[in-house]
């Protein structure tokens, strides 16, 4: 048994983990108990990575035009045609889209070429969807892009102050954290501030369900109360703030009374007066936000209302206080650091002349770019008005997460060359690649990452590399050979591309600049190999830092990286979203992710993952599903002025009336009309660029097919388009699931079965023509091999009881009479517990028949909850 200290590929928790790999390849996954982001624990996506390693759907060998090549070709035809299309059109025609899930190192080297040798700025990361908020607030507070605190100052705080943020579905390891703090200390507050109530509210004190994109009137009105009722700090805003006044001044004006903030907020005037008393009597504050807060045009201006707020009472950079953003990815923060960003230089730089010339220096740099480059939503726009001939794509899927989807999707397909870098074979980018470039994945990966508090740790190999498969800093490396930079791009190892990146970071540095590393210098590879997570800046030459063992906490001095040397307070006048709802398009679209899924589904698509939810949603109020005629589980169309959307309702009071959520991850490798970001409109923040994904205007209706099913199949079937409007295919733990829909029919169901999916020997059938109802099942060898249940409606038969029996190795007359008539024994649907895959149903009858009043007794009655936690908060809610 071997066993490899490694970080999860997921959220920006950072989580450790051991992977123990035995003699037969093996991988067991657990926690690690010395990382101090988890100390042990992981939540039901890290806990899942054993069953993730597999080398299905793996993109194994690089390929031109979908034909496997060798590398040299591959290579060379991506570096002489860079250099023809910079000779022909200049550096602006090329690009990269880069990803959060890239290790700092293929980061740096992708960095590199792009701004110190190509010569354009044009390098930007999907980080921008989820964060670039945050960073360009810190920037305009502090002069830097510096998180100030850590995971132990939400623990150790009074007050913890959740905006936009539903940390228990998409931190959750952070939130258990939290949820033990709060047991151990009964009298520490918690406020989520969301429109909508998530399962992050299962241990809030008090939901604040605020009208969505009204933020800004409730923080300026909270720096207005504080100054009126004398809570503010003057001796810390004497000595390391500038700008309260005008900052005041503004807050004022634009916030109002307390009625003119409840009218903005739709919150209660009591309710608003309680929270600004709460925060005012508790110096120990954080205040932690996240997509609901960056992803939108006025993300930049939210982030600082929130600083502002901690500015003018001195909450800042003592042990449980300061405003605390959370990254969406592994290493989003590593792609900040390196400067991966079309804004940004490189380490914390800018394109001003000093940092242009020392990088230039540094880098010895043939082509330095001296201007930012395209944001991302720009430089899709490039790429599809003809001006960027070449993108290369690495470790993401645009045409799935981007807003506009269907203009991202039709810019690659016209796109001269698409390259893209990736460990998955298919999905809905690589289809649009001219070069495909095989990767690694995770457990193959060597270099580090970032967390959301500045933890730099390891990710490290515990398998082999499969195939012609290579890790992202030597393709981009072999490119840059190629193209003639030979010696700037001369690596071996991830560990020579770090050393490099850490003594940028100390380049006549001297203090000035926050991102330092330099204290780590000099290493051998089998230091950077043994590396132990450690916050930065980790230096002994600068103030900020508290040295070589890295700096838990910044701005304790009160010093800031701003030319006066003292925090910005900005003026903020709120604005609302870019496009409001009307008549045409009456519902506000809240996009975001679900608990057990991670991005667009390409590596978190298995069947334990999916038994939470599997098949994407909308959830509606039952009110105004009510007025629209839908029922739970009905079939709805969404639509924007962009798209059309198609997926179930789901009716819940969590929901506030006028506002709709759907899931972020559905792609169209999986269901023919689930990707939600065809709807929503590219509209960025005019500061950070971050799209506003959090406020689309839309409409819903039900669709009413004329017939829905089902089918379940041993085998995974190529499904025919025709008589086919709705499809989803869904990987379960013993089959293939598909659920349909289509307007309208074949003749004979039948035919239509053997027709597409071959002729079999055995079969049971029947058919109630009156009703609409088909059911047919297929066994070979007294197996169930696939059975379909077609009816006029969602009204179909459980399909959790039916995927049971293709465990049998014989069915039972009693198993056989179900496959006719759908009715089953099985009382579980949706699952609660993904890790013991126990559902809602058979939690409410133990919970009733065991009067079962903890999360602890369900743990011991019938396991659920008892291991990774996941799915604490949804047992909470059961309980209660
Ligand atoms: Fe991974 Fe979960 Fe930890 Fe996030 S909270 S890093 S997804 S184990």
């Amino acid at each position: 048994m071997s066993s490899t200290q490694t970080t999860c590929p997921y959220c920006g928790v950072g989580c450790g983990i051991i992977a123990q790999t035995d003699s037969t390849k093996s991988v067991t996954i657990q926690g690690d108990k010395s990382h101090p982001a988890n100390f042990g624990k992981l939540c039901s996506k890290g806990i899942a990575l054993s069953g993730t390693l597999g080398l299905e759907g793996r993109l194994l060998h690089p390929e031109i035009d979908n034909n496997s090549c060798d590398w040299n070709t591959a290579l060379d035809k991506v570096a002489t045609e860079f250099k023809q299309i910079i000779e022909q059109y200049g550096p602006q025609a090329i690009a990269f889209y880069v990803s959060g899930q890239l290790l700092t190192e293929d980061y740096y080297v992708a960095n590199k070429l792009m701004k110190g040798f190509i010569g354009a700025g044009n390098i930007d990361t999907n980080s921008r969807l989820c964060m670039s908020s945050s960073l360009s607030g810190y920037k305009r507070a502090f002069g830097s892009d510096t998180v100030p605190g850590n995971y132990e100052d939400v623990e150790q705080s009074d007050l913890v102050v959740l905006v936009g943020s539903n940390l228990a579905w998409c931190h959750p390891i952070l939130f258990q954290r939290l949820m033990i703090a709060k047991e151990k200390h009964p009298n520490q507050k918690i406020v989520v501030i969301d429109p909508r109530h998530t399962a992050t509210c299962e241990i809030a004190d008090t939901h604040l369900a605020i009208k969505a994109g009204s933020d800004i009137w409730l923080f300026n009105g909270l720096l207005d109360f504080l100054r009126h009722n004398d809570y503010l700090d003057y001796e810390y805003l004497e000595q390391a703030t500038d700008g309260f006044a005008a900052a005041f001044q503004t807050a004022r004006e634009s916030s109002g009374s307390i009625s003119g903030i409840s009218q903005r907020t739709g919150l209660e005037e009591e309710q608003i007066l309680e929270f600004f008393q709460l925060f005012a009597d508790n110096k120990k504050v954080v205040t932690l936000y996240s997509q609901g807060v960056n992803q939108s045009t006025s993300g930049t201006d939210k982030v600082n209302s929130i600083i502002n707020c901690h500015l003018a009472t001195g909450r800042l950079g003592q042990v449980g206080m300061g405003p605390f953003s959370m990254t969406g990815q592994p290493n989003a923060m590593g792609g900040r650091e390196v400067g991966a960003l079309a804004n940004q230089l490189a380490s914390h730089m800018d394109f001003s002349a000093e940092h242009c010339d020392l990088v230039q220096e540094f880098w010895q740099a043939s082509n330095i770019a001296t201007s930012p480059g395209l944001k991302a939503i720009d430089l899709f726009n490039a790429v599809h008005a003809g001006e960027v001939k070449a993108i290369w794509i690495m470790a993401t899927n645009p045409v799935v997460s981007l807003p506009n989807a269907n203009l991202v999707k039709q810019a690659l397909a016209e796109c001269e060359l698409v390259i893209v870098s990736d460990c998955v074979r298919d999905n809905d980018t690589t289809a649009h690649a001219n070069v495909l470039f095989p990767t690694l994945a995770w457990g193959e990966k060597n270099g580090t990452v970032t967390n959301s508090e500045r933890r730099i740790s390891r990710q490290r190999t515990f398998l082999p590399a499969p195939a012609e498969t290579k890790a992202d800093w030597w393709i981009l490396s072999q490119v840059a050979q190629r193209m003639g930079y030979e010696k700037a791009f001369a690596y071996n190892s991830s560990a020579d591309i770090f050393r490099e990146y850490v003594a940028l970071s100390g380049y006549k540095n001297e203090g000035t600049r926050d991102f330092d590393l330099s204290g780590l210098l000099p290493f051998s590879d089998e230091e950077y190999q043994a590396l132990k997570p450690v916050q930065w800046p980790i230096c002994d030459s600068s103030e900020h830092c508290t040295g070589l063992r890295g700096t838990e906490r910044m701005f304790a001095d009160k010093r800031f990286f701003t030319s006066s040397g003292k925090a910005q307070f900005i003026s903020i006048t709120p604005r609302p979203p870019a496009s409001l709802p009307d008549i045409k398009f009456p519902f506000v679209l809240n996009t975001g992710r679900i608990r057990d899924q991670w991005h667009t589904m390409t590596r978190t698509g298995i069947a334990r993952l999916l038994r939470h939810t599997g098949e994407s949603y909308v959830e509606i109020h039952p009110n105004d599903a009510q007025t629209a005629n839908i029922n739970h589980g009905s079939l709805v169309t969404v639509s924007s002025r962009l798209g059309k959307w198609m997926g179930r309702a789901k009716l819940t009071t969590n929901q506030q009336m006028g506002n709709l959520f759907i899931p972020m991850h559905f792609n169209s490798q999986t269901s023919n009309c689930a990707r939600v970001d065809v709807l929503v409109a590219p509209h960025t923040d005019p500061i950070s660029g971050q799209p506003e994904f959090k406020h689309t205007p839309v409409k819903i209706s039900a669709y009413r097919p004329i017939w829905q099913g089902f089918i379940l199949s041993k085998q995974p079937l190529t499904l025919p388009t025709k008589d086919i409007d709705y499809s989803v295919k869904i990987l379960s733990d013993n089959c293939w699931r598909y659920e349909l829909a289509g307007e309208t029919k074949p003749d004979n169901w039948n035919l239509w079965l053997h027709h597409n999916f071959g002729a079999n020997l055995e079969w049971l059938e029947y058919q109630d023509r009156a009703n609409g109802c088909y059911n047919y099942a297929n066994l070979i060898q007294d197996r169930l091999n696939i059975c379909m249940f077609i009816g006029k409606d969602e009204n179909l038969p459980n399909r959790h009881g039916l995927i049971q029996l293709f465990t049998r190795d014989k069915l039972t007359p009693a198993e056989r009479l179900a496959l006719l008539t759908g009715h089953n024994d099985e009382h579980r649907n949706n699952t609660i517990c993904a890790c013991f895959n126990v559902g809602h149903n058979e939690l409410v009858a133990a919970i009733k028949e065991y009067d079962l009043k903890t999360v602890a007794q369900i743990g011991e009655k019938i396991q659920a909850g008892s291991n990774c936690g996941s799915c604490i908060p949804e047992l909470k809610a059961l309980l209660k």
